[in-house]
């Protein structure tokens, strides 16, 4: 039986970019929880087949699955899309920003588009998508945002500087939403992963030195598995953290406690 305090089972959620790897496991974990959820990524038929393995879960949690697709790098295709959601599933109770890509390129070399690209899709939409969903959580005095920030949004590496720039902005636009939100009723927290083998880390993980070093530099010793983020993410949306606010939650195998 669920405790009272990390009871959500009915709530309504939107977790975009959850056609896959990390945002599709925290769906997953929404749903197993009795959530309704709201999938979102730009491929159609992605969603498709991840709205389809999610909704037997579904069925049996008590909640439904939904899905919606928007670039989250285009305005208009946000407010629009967050309208759409809630114009199907009613008012969103718990909003996870984790949409986000990679560029790898050394400063010098680094393309402005490229550049532009990850600012926009990693930092930018959690403004956009943040401002959309908070417009009727603040009306109605409640609500959870949970960012996907990263280890990068605390460590640089060389390679990787838009990224954890984009990242490093999470961080503060999390402590942003909460000095404006947290007096309506909001707790905005965030995230941050260390390194998890999905779609965005694939050129990693096959590199036999970067994987050596990540094993020999993690005090686990071993990659993240994506289902590993989900308790931090049901505990934040849960009313156990209806008084944590503001905070960056590493879940890096102890990563960025160590030298
Ligand atoms: P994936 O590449 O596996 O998934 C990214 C998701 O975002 C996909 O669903 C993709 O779908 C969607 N997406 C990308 N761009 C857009 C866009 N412009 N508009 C709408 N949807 C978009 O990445 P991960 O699961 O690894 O990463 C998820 C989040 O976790 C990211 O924010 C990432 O920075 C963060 N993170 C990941 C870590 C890791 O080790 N994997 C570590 C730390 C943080 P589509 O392309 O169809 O739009």
């Amino acid at each position: 039986m669920t405790p009272g305090v990390f009871d959500i089972r009915g709530r309504t959620a939107l977790v975009t970019g959850s056609s896959r790897g990390i945002g599709l496991a925290l769906a997953g974990g929404l749903v197993q929880a009795g959530c309704t959820v709201a999938l979102h990524a730009r491929d159609p038929q992605a969603l498709e087949r991840a709205a389809a393995g999610l909704a037997p879960a579904a069925g049996r949690a008590g909640g439904r699955v939904h899905h919606v697709t928007f670039d989250v790098t285009d305005r208009a295709a946000v407010d629009a899309g967050v309208a759409a959601v809630e114009a199907e599933l009613g008012p969103l109770d718990i909003l996870v920003n984790n949409a986000g890509i990679q560029h790898r390129a050394l400063l010098l070399d680094f393309p402005d588009d490229a550049w532009q690209r990850v600012i926009e899709t990693n930092l930018t939409s959690a403004f956009l998508v943040g401002r959309a969903v908070a417009r009727g959580m603040v009306e109605r005095g409640r609500g959870k945002i949970v960012n996907i920030g990263s280890l990068q949004s605390q460590l640089a590496r060389a390679g990787t500087s838009a990224y954890a720039a984009s990242k490093g902005g999470i961080k503060m636009l999390t402590r942003a939403m909460c000095a404006e939100w947290a007096p309506s009723g909001l707790q905005v927290n965030a995230i941050g992963p260390g390194y998890f083998d999905t779609e965005l880390t694939s050129a990693l993980v096959n590199d036999e030195a970067f994987d050596a070093w990540l094993r020999q530099r993690t005090p686990a010793a071993r990659w993240g598995r994506p289902e590993e983020l989900v308790g931090t993410l049901l505990y934040l949306a849960s009313p156990a953290a209806d008084f944590v606010n503001g905070q960056i939650l590493y879940v890096d195998g102890g990563m960025s406690a160590v030298l």
